[in-house]
């Protein structure tokens, strides 16, 4: 909900800068669950090379740094939200 709620929100040509960034830091968040639960079904295979999930679990990091670390955003939720 929080990512249709943003692209609605940019798509009526609209800037929410907490709103923005509580989307991008919990996809990321939930991205980063969800396919590491699913590496842990396949056990060791998992982890070799052999299946995508090891690709797919070294890809999902990389939504937790770029276009704003996650670190970043709970930075910048805190400013809109007044907290110092
Ligand atoms: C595959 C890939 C693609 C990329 N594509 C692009 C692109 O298309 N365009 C572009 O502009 N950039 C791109 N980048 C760069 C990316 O945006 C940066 O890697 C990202 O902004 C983090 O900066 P950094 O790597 O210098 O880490 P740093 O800023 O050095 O951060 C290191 C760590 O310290 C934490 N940290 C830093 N400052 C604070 C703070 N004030 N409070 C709390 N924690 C903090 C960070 O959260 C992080 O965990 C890409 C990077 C990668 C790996």
């Amino acid at each position: 909900m929080l990512v249709y709620q943003s692209a609605v929100t940019l798509d009526e040509g609209r800037i929410d800068r907490a709103l923005h960034s509580m989307c991008k830091y919990y996809a990321g968040e939930v991205c980063n669950d969800v396919v590491r639960k699913c590496l842990q079904v396949f056990g060791g295979y998992g982890y070799c090379k052999d299946y995508p999930i090891e690709r797919i679990y070294r890809d999902a990091k990389i939504t937790e740094i770029f276009d704003g670390t996650a670190e970043i955003h709970k930075v910048i939720i805190s400013k809109e939200m007044g907290v110092r």
